[in-house]
Parts: structure tokens; sequence; C-alpha cells
């Protein structure tokens, strides 16, 4: 990605340059930006309604028999539009996604992508929000009521904090929410030593990023 280009994503200039151990058979991203870059051009071919469905033909499915070098992990929300091989434009063995509603990082989510991390050390990690997101929508309106079904108020526990920071901004609550969740749980991976200390070495960069329910584009934050 071009310097440019990463001003305008709003992303900083030195990000890691770092190899992956062990190099993938095929022409995959080995830095950050190399792998944001990947990212918003498929997007952009997305929008632009040019997409190639890369990666998804036999001979791909065949080499990924015996292993796999994903370049990027996401950490997305389960809502059905969102879905990140499509919105970037990616195919089999590009992407390990982790979609949970409200794309949070508990333990769960957390040690998946710790192993992601350990078995592939691919370098850049992506949280990846969305407009109208409704477990944000859900926690926002567990401020004024109680009553949700159990499973939900846990989704609504880890949420909560993203709104209370989002309350009083001006704008829209829930899309200020979504924004300041996208913060939270990027905060929230680099508690963990494995992530964090990837970070800290510049192994590893952790992008936040909100797709437009409406134009289908894709803008880091
Ligand atoms: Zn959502």
């Amino acid at each position: 990605m071009r310097r440019r280009a990463l001003l305008a994503a709003g992303l900083p200039l030195a990000l890691p340059t770092l190899s992956s151990p062990s190099p993938a058979p095929w022409n995959a991203p080995r830095t950050a930006s190399q792998a944001l870059a990947r990212l918003t051009e498929g997007n952009r071919r997305f929008v632009e309604g040019r997409t190639r469905h890369p990666h998804q033909q036999p001979r791909r499915q065949h080499l990924l028999a015996s292993g796999q070098q994903p370049f990027v992990i996401t950490l997305g929300c389960a809502d059905s539009r969102v879905a990140p091989e499509i919105l970037f434009d990616q195919g089999l063995g590009d992407m390990f996604d982790n979609r949970v509603a409200g794309n949070i990082a508990d333990d769960l989510v957390t040690g998946s992508i710790e192993y992601a991390l350990e078995h592939f050390q691919p370098p850049l990690i992506v949280v990846l929000g969305h407009e109208r997101c409704g477990a944000v929508a859900a926690a926002a309106g567990a401020l004024t009521t109680t009553a949700m079904p159990d499973h939900v108020s846990i989704l609504v526990q880890h949420l909560r904090p993203a709104v209370e920071a989002a309350l009083g901004r001006p704008g829209d609550l829930v899309a200020n929410a979504v924004r300041a969740n996208i913060a939270l749980q990027i905060r929230c991976l680099h508690r963990s030593p494995v992530i964090g200390s990837r970070a800290r070495n510049g192994q590893l960069y952790v992008a936040g990023a909100v797709y437009d329910l409406d134009t289908g584009e894709v803008r880091f934050v």
C-alpha cells in the first residue's frame, strides 16, 4: 500500500515488514501493508461490480488439502450481509475468519486467533464492524430494558462498554458504538500476550474497519 493510500485509510506509515517464516506456494501477502492492499483492492472490485472470485477453483482446493497459509485473520460480525471473502473478493485459504454477533474478542475467539497466529503467522488482523449492527443496537437498547434471552445478555455484557463510551457523542448512538466497539475489541486483542507481543515486535498489525451496508465499501478506521 502506498504512503498516500495509508494516510487516506488513517493507517500508520510504519507497518510490520517481517516475512512469514514458511512462504505459501502461491503469491500470498507477506507484510501487513501488502495484506491491507490486497483487501483494499478486493473490496474496490466488490464495490465496482468487478469481482474475480479468486482462489475458488479445484486446483486451489487441491493445493490447500495439505495445508494453509491465510494472510489475514478477521474478527467480524456473524451478520449474513458481512461475509469477509465476499466483501474483499478473496477465496479459499486466504482469510482465517472468526465471526460472532458484535465481533467480540472473548476468550474463545481470542484463543482461535492465537491458534491461527501460532500456526500461520499472518501479518494482519482485521476487526470488522458494520453499520446498523443488530448486536450493538441490542446492547444500546439494553440500557433501557432488561428483557432479553439469557445468552443474548452475555453478548450485551461484552458490548455495553462500547455503548457507554459512545453515549453523549454527537450523532447516531449505534453508529458511534459500532466504532467504539471496534476500538474496544482491538484493545482486548492486544491484551493477549501472543497478540500483544507480536504487535509490539512489528510482526503483526491489528486494524479496525467498518463495512458500509449501503455502498459495500469497507473503510479502515
Ligand atoms: Zn453485526
